[in-house]
């Protein structure tokens, strides 16, 4: 039974990731009836590495339910310089996860009924406050309300306000993550227990830390050291660093597996030149070290009738923030909490929640461009 009316209220959202699940999980404990649609057909490909720990992401599992989420921890920072040494250790204790620990904490509060996996929503119309989105297959889900959780490119978004795009911050950040039982015992000692960051002698920056294993232990020795290397990478070099190694040019980022084997070689070799040499071991220890470039997404609107943008299909922050999954965590839990208190007057918790989400954003947007500017200040000379 729904929570506002004699009638159910019924959601449609597309995209299957965080946002879309964040989103799936709070409004079907309000007692709405949720379809998200999964472009991707099989297991979703693991797209970022690691990830800090949010009190959003944590609060709306707890409160609904979900999870629970492995997470490892550490003590403190280490602070360290190109030039070598064990840096300035600062107490402060945080807590890691990963990428696919979330996906799968959160799928795992979504029944299968609620979810089809290989379903592209191609486009969506309102009529009266019914909205229609018609899938790839030529069919039509009909809703009360449709959540367009589709991510930074978001064809929704491109539909609604085809003015905004993502654009290039500049920079890009090499991911990878080493299993625990292949680090040498000399990197293990030196950052276990320390969320790492260095300065790069080429600009940038590179920080590393300890995540669960790709099946979620967090015992140690079954973990897995996660790094990123911020690097500048000029525009026009751009197609170069996203073809794949089958000569497949992605959008924005290479997915893990298929960066080719000169771009690896040549990133390692950079990295002996630039970083702390136990960051480069990292860097030269990893096999698959994949990209992501960075981009900015903002939007003057998030809510069109009953269509609402919601995760990065919104903003796009930068990741320096740390805040993309508390993001999509925090604007589902807004609507959920507008939608109960509003109840049958739906547009109006609407409203209420797209004020708070361009609040959030642009702070959250405001906060990453100045973290990125402070960290990129000098420009790439190798
Ligand atoms: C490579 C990478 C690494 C990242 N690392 C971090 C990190 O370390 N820490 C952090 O906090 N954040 C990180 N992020 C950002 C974080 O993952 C997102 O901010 C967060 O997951 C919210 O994303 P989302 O669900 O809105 O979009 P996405 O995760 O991009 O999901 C969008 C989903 O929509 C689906 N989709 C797209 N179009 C359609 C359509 N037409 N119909 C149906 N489905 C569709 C896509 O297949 C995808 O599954 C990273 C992002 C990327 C790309």
């Amino acid at each position: 039974m729904s929570w506002h009316a004699d009638r159910d209220f019924t959601v449609t959202i597309s995209g299957g990731s965080v946002a879309g699940l964040c989103n799936a999980i709070t409004l079907r404990k309000l007692g709405a009836t949720v379809r998200v649609h999964e472009r991707v057909p099989g297991p979703m490909m693991a797209r970022g590495a690691g990830i800090v720990v949010q009190n959003e992401l944590m609060g709306l599992l707890e409160q609904n339910g979900a999870g629970p989420l492995p997470f490892t921890s550490c003590r403190g920072r280490r602070y360290l310089n190109s030039d070598g040494g064990d840096g300035v250790l600062q107490e402060m204790p945080q807590e890691f996860t990963s990428w696919e620990a979330i996906q799968a904490a959160l799928r795992a509060g979504v029944p299968n009924e609620c979810y089809r996996a290989g379903s592209e929503v191609v486009t969506v119309s309102q009529t009266g406050s019914r909205v229609s989105a018609t899938l790839g297959d030529g069919s039509v889900a009909e809703s009360d309300l449709f959540v367009a959780a589709d991510g930074s490119g978001s064809a929704i978004r491109r539909k609604m306000i085809p003015d905004v795009e993502a654009r290039y911050a500049g920079y890009v950040a090499w991911r990878g993550t080493l299993d625990e039982s292949n680090v040498p015992s000399d990197l293990l000692a030196f950052f276990d227990d320390r969320f790492t960051f260095s300065e790069a002698r080429n600009g940038g920056h590179m920080l590393a830390y300890f995540i669960p294993g790709s099946d979620g232990a967090v015992a140690a020795g079954s973990r897995r050291l996660n790094w990123v290397w911020y690097v500048h990478v000029d525009p026009t070099e751009l197609t170069n660093v996203l073809t794949d190694k089958n000569g497949i040019r992605h959008r924005s980022s290479l997915p893990r597996g298929t960066t080719p084997e000169r771009i690896i070689a040549d990133l390692k070799a950079r990295a002996l030149r630039n970083i702390h040499p136990k960051m480069a071991a990292l860097v030269s220890e990893t096999r698959d070290p994949f990209l992501q470039t960075i981009l900015d997404v903002t939007v003057p609107k998030t809510l069109f009738g009953r269509v609402l943008l919601t995760g990065d299909a919104a903003f796009v922050v930068r990741p320096h923030t740390a805040g993309g999954t508390a993001k999509a965590a925090y604007e589902a839990s807004v609507l959920a909490r507008a939608l109960k208190s509003a109840r049958a007057n739906v547009d109006v918790a609407l409203q209420s929640t797209e004020r708070l989400q361009l609040e959030y954003g642009n702070a959250l947007y405001q906060y990453g461009l100045a973290l990125g500017n402070r960290w990129s200040r000098e420009r790439s000379t190798d």
